[in-house]
């Protein structure tokens, strides 16, 4: 595996690539790999002939320092996980590489972006858009794989895509990989203490429950159960459940408005805040 510090590194190894007629699965991460990551790699090493993996904690889309300055950073293992896992390329840049100057673009994300994360979150996606840009710029990817945990963040990017001219790149999405207990993999599951490590798993197991009430119970009454059941453990406090269309990201009023509506959740599990979604299939 070649790392790669710099970006005329990254350009080069992509244009010999290019030349050679081979196909280029990318998968943006911000590090502290986990198997959620790692499904990513294994479905772009099977359908690609290069892998580029790049591990940046890109300080434009947070929009909270602390949550910066806390994020975990665990290069040596990363590496040495992205290497057994059969990557071709590990882009590892600083954020002076990324942004000599400061990126003042400003993206029309759309109605996909104002809503849930993109209300809770200022500059999020847009930040999000910045990153993913300037990467698909330079490793022109054939395919990006994202995870269906960011749920929003995948139409967010789609539309992004759309927009600067990158519409030949096939986002991929890819389903959530969880703990036996259900809690949704995240490089932010190590900052929970023990305590609520345990109680964590109640967000998915409130939501798995919930698939079964959408004949008794209206979307909104749903939404109430959840938020209340959720609620009830000391340690846990829901942000948003929006039940949304998944294409458009707005909230539905009915089971009946669009074909297999999504419940997207945001809680804080003490200070660490999680986000997970579920598929009401139709
Ligand atoms: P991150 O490093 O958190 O920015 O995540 C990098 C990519 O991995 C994003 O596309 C995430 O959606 C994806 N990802 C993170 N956690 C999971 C998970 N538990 N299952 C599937 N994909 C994930």
């Amino acid at each position: 595996m070649q790392i790669a510090r710099r970006i005329p590194e990254l350009k080069s190894f992509v244009d010999n690539a290019i030349k050679n007629n081979k196909t280029i699965g990318l998968v943006p991460t911000m590090g502290a790999l986990h198997e959620g990551h790692l499904s990513l790699i294994t479905r772009a090493r099977k359908e690609n002939d290069i892998v580029v993996v790049s591990v940046f904690v890109n300080p434009t889309q947070f929009n909270n320092p602390e949550d910066l300055k806390t994020y975990p950073r665990t290069e040596h293992a990363d590496c040495k996980l992205l290497e057994r896992a059969g990557v071709d390329m590990a882009f590892i840049p600083t954020a002076e590489e990324i942004y000599p100057e400061p990126d003042n673009r400003i993206f029309d994300l759309g109605d996909v972006a104002t809503v849930m994360e993109g209300a809770m979150r200022p500059g999020h996606f847009n930040g999000v858009a910045q990153i993913v840009s300037k990467l698909f710029e330079w490793a022109r990817p054939t395919r990006a794989y994202f995870g269906e945990k960011d749920f929003q963040q995948i139409a967010v990017i789609r539309r992004m895509a759309r927009i600067s001219g990158f519409e030949n790149i096939d986002i991929v999405a890819c389903p959530i990989v969880r703990e036996a207990d259900g809690l949704a993999l995240s490089s932010r599951n190590v900052r929970l203490t023990p305590e609520n490590r345990a109680i964590a798993p109640e967000i998915h197991r409130a939501l798995k429950d919930s698939l079964n009430m959408t004949s008794e119970l209206t979307v909104d009454q749903l939404i109430e159960s959840v938020t209340k059941r959720i609620n009830s453990f000391d340690c846990l406090e829901v942000e948003y459940f929006s039940i949304v269309d998944p294409l458009s990201m707005q909230p539905v009023k009915a089971w009946t408005d669009v074909p297999n509506p999504v419940g997207c959740i945001t809680v804080y599990c003490g200070d660490v805040r999680l986000i997970d979604n579920i598929c009401y299939r139709s």
